[in-house]
């Protein structure tokens, strides 16, 4: 009988994780079924229990309930305890949890990209779960500098308190600051606004990623004006996908294949 695994969120209904791992199952001859399931807000912990119940051997976890999956599992490996937040949830005793967006963004950047983080200056918007969720990862991958910028500031002041050498600060305290590397890791893109970002951040700008996937955002748009390379989230979404089929099953799927399939290929 195939093994049960899920992605869990609210909503979910758009998710692409189904389409993937159906495909690294298929490309690897993992005998796996993966759904989606869409938890009440409220409902998270009920909604896991369930699955577990019922023979679920995995969970990914979406929007809003990384937090709570943080404090879901047993054992969170050392990325999802810097990044007090879970995307992956393995349900052998105790339960594991782990944070694999990190390692998907810089796979993205330095694999698919081509795009070298070492020694550069980097600027993260955004101070969420996805932002939470990448900082230790773009640190140990050598970023030289990186300065995490929020519209409520306290919130990227909390964030960075548990790692060191990491300035946070507000859009307008930003000056004529110019980064190699801009990272929009807000949801502004999802409701066609752009942060607050001075256009002198672009000035020296080698690539613009927006973790909002399948539409053009305005960051986007406004980074491509100012000449600026760009890229979307997708490429992240399926590596940070690959590694926790790892995590499951041992097995390193190929990445390029489906996103290659999911840009229409
Ligand atoms: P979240 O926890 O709700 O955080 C949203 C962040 O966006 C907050 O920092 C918020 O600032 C900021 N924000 C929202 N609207 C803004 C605006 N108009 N101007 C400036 N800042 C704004 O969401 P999340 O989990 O971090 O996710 C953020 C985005 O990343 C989502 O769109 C998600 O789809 C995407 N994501 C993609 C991947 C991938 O694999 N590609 C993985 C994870 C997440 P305040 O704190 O001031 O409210």
């Amino acid at each position: 009988m195939s093994e049960r695994y899920a992605v869990i969120g609210h909503p979910v209904a758009h998710s692409k994780s189904p389409f993937i791992h159906a495909e690294f199952a298929r490309a690897t001859g993992q005998d796996i079924e993966y759904r989606r399931i869409e938890a009440p807000l409220d409902g998270f912990r009920h909604a896991v229990d369930e699955f577990r119940a019922a023979g679920g051997r995995g969970l990914n976890v979406t929007l809003p309930f990384k937090s709570e999956a943080f404090r879901y599992c047993g054992e969170p490996t050392e990325r999802a305890r810097l990044a007090e937040a879970v995307n992956t949830l393995d349900f052998r005793a105790p339960v594991f949890g782990d944070n694999t967006d990190g390692i998907g963004l810089v796979r993205d950047l330095t694999l698919n990209l081509h795009f070298d983080v070492r020694s550069t200056r980097a600027l993260l918007m955004g101070a969420g779960g996805a932002a939470q969720g990448v900082i230790g990862a773009l640190r140990e991958a050598g970023v030289a500098q990186l300065v995490v910028v929020n519209r409520t500031v306290a919130k990227a002041q909390a964030l960075v308190a548990r790692f060191p050498r990491i300035r946070a600060c507000g859009y307008d305290e930003l000056g004529d600051e110019a980064f190699g590397l801009i990272i929009n890791a807000t949801s502004a893109g999802l409701h066609e606004a752009a942060p607050p970002l001075p256009q002198a951040a672009f000035a020296r700008a080698a690539l613009a990623y927006d973790m909002v996937y399948g539409r053009d955002t305005p960051f986007l748009a406004a980074a491509r004006a100012a000449g600026v390379r760009t890229s979307d989230g997708l490429g992240m979404l399926v590596e940070q996908a690959a590694e926790s089929f790892f995590v499951w099953r041992g097995v390193r799927p190929e990445t390029a294949p489906v996103l290659r399939k999911l840009r229409g290929g």
